[in-house]
């Protein structure tokens, strides 16, 4: 029987900080279905593969659920099916090696457009770090602003916050017990806000700011986020003390964020 999407009871979430730059990669799993979903498969493509598939190798770096074969047995969630790769932008150490990713598990990969050019620049702006990554992917599914968005029987809210990059997104998981997880890329920090600096993006300190302030902080203040780099925080935390885009944030002061 096909199960509609709908919000997931009890997400499985597991994420893996990867390569030079330890970008979070999240992979997200409806405990009910198995149906599952790579955030960000930006760099150590096969650690993520080996965990998902088989629970071998080094593993996530966080997980709520299984961690060997027999824990998932005894789980009882059904066996894992990855189903879409989503990303929240474009940046190499986002996407890639999604090629990587696309090719083991063939199934659609989601981008937005606004994004597309500094997708196809990824090559290039690895070098500058030192790193080689394949062939960018092109994006076979556009993620369009406000849509609500079903992969599998997973459904996610897209929230359009240009800033970061112009085609950046917050992808927010809707749970039906406990709060919603917010995917945000290098739109918010723990404390901090993506760089508007970088070279070919499109980053914008005002633009972000509004982002932020219309998209996100409209929502539940207990809304999990999960950051492309550091520690998970919540909405309403930030909301209070971040020091760039908070209620007490200062204007104009401070335009650059920390990571990117
Ligand atoms: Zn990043
Ligand atoms: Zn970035």
């Amino acid at each position: 029987m096909v199960r509609l999407a709908m919000a997931v009871r009890k997400p499985w979430v597991e994420y893996f900080f990867v390569g030079i730059l330890q970008m979070r990669c999240s992979v997200v799993t409806d405990t009910a279905t198995g149906d599952t979903v790579i955030i960000d498969g930006g760099a150590e493509p096969q650690r993520i593969i080996d965990w998902i598939d088989s629970f071998s190798g080094k593993g996530p770096d966080w997980s709520n659920g299984p961690r060997s074969a027999g824990e998932m047995q005894q789980s009882k969630i059904p066996e894992r099916k990855v189903v879409a790769l989503l990303n929240t932008h474009a940046h190499f150490d986002h996407s890639g090696h999604i090629p990587d990713l696309k090719k083991e598990y063939e199934v659609d990969w989601y981008l937005h457009p606004d994004d597309t050019f500094l997708q196809t620049l990824a090559q290039r702006s690895a070098l500058r770090y030192g790193f080689e990554v394949p062939l960018p992917a092109i994006a076979d599914v556009a993620l369009k602003a406000g849509e609500k968005l079903e992969v599998g029987s997973l459904e996610f809210v897209v929230h359009h916050t240009p800033g970061h990059t112009l085609g950046g997104c917050c992808l927010r998981l809707l749970v039906e017990e406990g709060p919603d997880h917010l995917f945000v890329g290098d739109t918010l920090f723990a404390g901090s806000v993506g760089r508007t600096d970088l070279p070919d993006t499109g980053g914008d300190f005002e633009v972000l700011a509004h982002s932020i302030h219309t998209q996100l902080w409209p929502l539940a203040s207990d809304t999990i986020v999960y950051p492309g780099h550091g520690p998970l925080t919540t909405i309403g935390h930030e909301k209070e003390t971040n020091p760039f885009v908070g209620d007490d944030a200062g204007s104009g002061v401070y335009t650059i964020g920390k990571y990117s």
